[in-house]
């Protein structure tokens, strides 16, 4: 795949809060971190300006859940997005995982936000963790299923170039075959761009330690089929944009040689020639699992 060596000056990874307005019955990084604590507006958008002043490209905006920013001060993720976007520089925002419960109280401002600033990438990173609606419920993640699929719907309709990745936790405690199948089902429906799957563990602290955990075979081979489904996805939606046209920015070299970049959908790209840096347009020559090969379309 393509591994990426990380650039510090030209991404400027910038934290908005500390521990999250949620109680996932499997993590315990809520313990850890206790509840929500919003960085005030003007300090991030601050740092941010200075990031983008020492030439940083991107600023990639980071919490355990994003989307719940200002839920404690008052304040709003959706104007914190606009003002990070206003800023002047020829850079991008890569938007940090949102917590689906927390992006539906304002879905439609942040897609507003989302279409009107370019600099925004057309990338959301939404964390179903199951396809059962059931095992949803027990997960305590206080949204259901078809409200997840309706932000992605939307989201879908209103920015066509988006792409989506999301987390899947394989064997929590309760799910079944059935329910099993049902994460199969969504993840063919929905077809995300990112897949990150874990198989469940018991942490520390976390309140599902008192369940049962499911025999570890079982555990196995979900996650086995799973991840061949995943594949299949993937491959096929980097197929799908073999011989178009996107703008890039490079971001790094390639650990095996060339260049890494991303799309305007924060879709990863790898070339042979370029520039760290610079935003360059690019034709996508071929579509492979876990990135999309292109070549300089000004060497014609
Ligand atoms: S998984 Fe849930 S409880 Fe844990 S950090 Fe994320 S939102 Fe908070």
């Amino acid at each position: 795949g393509a591994n990426i060596k990380s650039n510090d000056s030209l991404i400027h990874i910038l934290q908005i809060c500390e521990g999250c307005s949620g109680g996932c019955t499997f993590c315990c990084t809520k313990s850890a971190r206790g509840s929500l604590n919003s960085y005030p507006i003007e300090d991030i958008v601050e740092e941010a300006r200075i990031a983008v002043e020492n030439g940083c490209k991107e600023l990639q905006v980071t919490a355990q859940d994003t989307a719940c920013f200002g839920e404690d001060s008052g304040e709003s993720f959706a104007t914190l997005l606009e003002k990070l976007a206003t800023i002047d520089g020829d850079f991008r925002i890569r938007v940090g995982m949102m917590h689906p419960k927390s992006l539906k109280r304002q879905l439609d401002d942040v897609i507003r936000v989302f279409k009107q600033y370019d600099k925004i990438y057309n990338f959301i990173h939404l964390p179903v963790q199951t396809g059962s609606p059931k095992v949803l419920e027990q997960m305590n993640r206080l949204h259901t299923l078809d409200e997840f699929k309706e932000m992605v719907g939307l989201f879908r309709k209103e920015i066509p170039s988006l792409s989506l990745a999301t987390d899947i936790i394989v064997g929590y405690p309760t799910e079944t075959d059935d329910d099993f199948n049902q994460t199969l089902e969504l993840i063919e429906e929905i077809k995300p761009d990112i897949i990150h799957i874990s198989k469940y563990m018991h942490r520390p602290t976390a309140k599902s330690n008192t369940l049962e955990e499911i025999p570890h075979n079982v555990m196995k081979e979900r996650s086995h089929k799973l991840n061949d489904l995943k594949t299949k996805v993937m491959l096929e939606n980097n197929r799908n944009y073999e011989g178009s046209i996107q703008n890039v920015l490079i971001t790094s070299e390639g650990v095996s040689g060339g260049y890494v970049g991303y799309t305007d959908s924060y879709k990863n790209i790898i070339i042979d020639e370029a520039v760290i840096g610079e935003f360059m347009k690019v034709e996508i020559v071929e579509g492979r699992r876990t990135y999309l090969l292109a070549k300089s379309i000004n060497k014609y």
